[in-house]
């Protein structure tokens, strides 16, 4: 009998990353005029497996949080540990995005992107939608119906239903205990259900990236290019300092480790680019390999998924930067303090789908005066940053996670600690 090492899932999905970027670079630069390649390969089989792979992915989303959050909520006892999480999650979501905005800025201010430069002549359009009024955010939080807000995947409003369901089985007593069972199978089985959605994303991902690469041309980014290196820069510098300073300060754990057992959670998210599709995957590995406990997880994951959008406030910080320099300008101290609060706020109002960011760029914008329309500048390159801004939102909801977990006696460390789901660990199967 020989045993013979099996390539971890992590290493799967890295691989089906560099062949689908591989593939996607060569048809962009060779075949893109080829009607086979794009109708039959591209916009046919390489977009029907993404699709489907992305679909699984959000089926996952509204059963597994809504029955894995009642579960939580059951199991932490009270309603005041309930509020008690709930505001320390809020605060540091606020807090970890609002940082990040700084960085932006910062960096932005320093390197100062689109100066200079004339671009406001391409006579680049850009209408914005009306962002939502807060008064409306919060009345849309309570579902008048909650099965419709479940078909219509609104977090929100879905979180806000199981937590009442789960403080209500509580005060059921006995007969609560027998719905509270029922759940926890159905979470055990739903799980399962990740699981084989997650076998599919070597090749779901794979798909997804080669489509995407297909079609984003180097020329695109080139004009762009101060900009996109200053957005992917500080999406760096959060994700390498602040997240670990999280991690290791307040958490009292290995960022390494850290980031090595969030890597297959960054490429589903970049590979999506949307924080909600990604919540399955974010929660089983916030849970069973970061080992924070089910209650907390089950609560703050979602959540972050929904609010916490430190990526998102970063391309907004820098883009504001960069579209004041290209239209020449000037900010004032003013301003910048604006940008930090709307950015962050716009970023809680930013749906966890792909490019909602940019949507809600209008918004920071419109506060501090600068054209809308410079939204068209950057549309083009905004593809490519938005699969890296919700790598590092998702990170941000994780790194979060842990923190509340080390604070509530929630964090398993035997857990963390555990080879399982560590990147450079290797399974060995016998063969
Ligand atoms: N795609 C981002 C996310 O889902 C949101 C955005 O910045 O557009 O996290």
């Amino acid at each position: 009998m020989t045993v013979r090492p099996k390539l971890s899932l992590t290493m799967k999905i890295m691989i089906a990353m560099v062949a689908g970027i591989v593939l996607g670079v060569l048809i962009n630069l060779f075949l893109a005029d080829v009607a086979f390649v794009r109708e039959t390969l591209v916009d046919g089989v390489l977009k029907v497996i993404g699709a489907v792979f992305v679909a699984g992915l959000k089926m996952m989303v509204v059963p597994l949080v809504f029955v894995s959050l009642v579960g939580g909520v059951t199991a932490m006892g009270d309603v005041k540990t309930l509020g008690r999480i709930g505001l320390k999650a809020l605060v540091l979501y606020l807090l970890t995005t609002t940082v990040a905005v700084s960085i932006a800025l910062l960096m932005a201010v320093a390197l100062a992107p689109g100066k200079g430069l004339d671009l406001t002549s391409t006579q680049a359009t850009y209408t914005a939608k009306d962002p939502p009024a807060l008064a409306d955010v919060i009345i849309g939080m309570v579902p008048s119906n909650p099965v419709q807000a479940m078909a219509e995947g609104n977090m929100l409003q879905v979180i806000v239903f199981a937590l009442l369901f789960g403080v209500a089985i509580t005060l059921a007593g006995n007969r609560g205990k027998h719905v509270l069972n029922f759940f926890g199978d159905l979470n055990d089985v739903i799980m399962r259900m990740v699981d084989v959605v997650m076998a599919f994303a070597p090749l779901g991902i794979f798909a997804l990236i080669a489509r995407t690469f297909a079609g984003q041309g180097i020329d695109m980014i080139l004009p762009m290019l101060g900009y996109f290196m200053v957005v992917a820069g500080a999406l760096v510098v959060h994700a390498v300092a602040t997240f670990s300073i999280l991690v290791r300060v307040f958490a009292g754990l290995s960022p390494a480790r850290f980031f090595s057992k969030m890597r297959p959670v960054m490429l589903f998210a970049f590979s999506t680019s949307s924080s909600s599709a990604t919540i399955p995957v974010n929660l089983k590995t916030v849970e069973q390999k970061l080992g924070v406990n089910n209650s907390i997880a089950s609560f703050t994951v979602p959540l972050g998924a929904t609010i916490n959008m430190d990526g998102t406030a970063i391309m907004q910080g820098v883009a504001t930067v960069f579209i004041a320099n290209v239209y020449g300008i000037d900010l004032s101290l003013t301003d910048f303090l604006t940008v930090i609060v709307t950015a962050t706020l716009a970023s809680v109002g930013t749906a966890g789908v792909p490019g909602v960011g940019l949507i809600m760029l209008a918004m920071v914008l419109h506060q501090v005066g600068l054209p809308v329309e410079g939204i068209a500048l950057i549309i083009g390159v905004d593809r490519l940053l938005d699969m890296m801004r919700t790598a590092v939102n998702v990170t941000g909801d994780a790194a979060v996670s842990c923190v509340i977990a080390k604070t509530e006696n929630g964090l398993d460390r035997e857990v963390f600690l555990s080879d399982e789901g560590d990147a450079a660990g290797r399974q060995t199967s016998a063969a």
